[in-house]
């Protein structure tokens, strides 16, 4: 398959990781937009929010809760979720992942 995802979850690409289980991995976002940038993904290969249903639901909710988690142990007080969502929404990789962001200044509404 051709997802740069699963091919960090493999292993054949090289990440910056900072959390893994056997659901989850969480690495550094190549390109950040904050001080602090990252990124949670299931390592099953779901290509967005909109493909989810009541079958990822205690998926979804562990990768939010895993946010405050690791937004602490990155020294985050505060931070930012976001979730694109298709092509319209901003989406470049598609292969679900939660971003996490934050660090150094309060974020702008916009
Ligand atoms: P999207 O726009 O799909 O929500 O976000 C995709 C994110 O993945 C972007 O912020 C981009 O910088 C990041 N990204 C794309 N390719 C790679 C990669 O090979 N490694 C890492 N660590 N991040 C990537
Ligand atoms: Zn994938």
């Amino acid at each position: 398959m051709n997802c740069i995802f699963c091919k960090i979850i493999a292993g054949d690409i090289p990440s910056s990781k900072i959390y893994e289980d056997d659901e989850l991995i969480a690495f550094n976002d190549i390109r950040p937009i904050a001080p602090v940038h990252f990124l949670i993904v299931p390592k099953q290969h779901i290509e967005s929010l909109v493909d989810c249903d009541a079958g990822q639901q205690a998926l979804l909710g562990k990768m939010l809760l895993l946010a405050p988690e690791l937004a602490r142990q990155q020294g985050l007080n505060g931070f930012r979720t976001m979730i694109n969502t298709g092509r319209e929404g901003g989406q470049e990789v598609f292969h679900l992942h939660v971003h996490v962001f934050g660090g150094g200044q309060t974020l702008p509404k916009t």
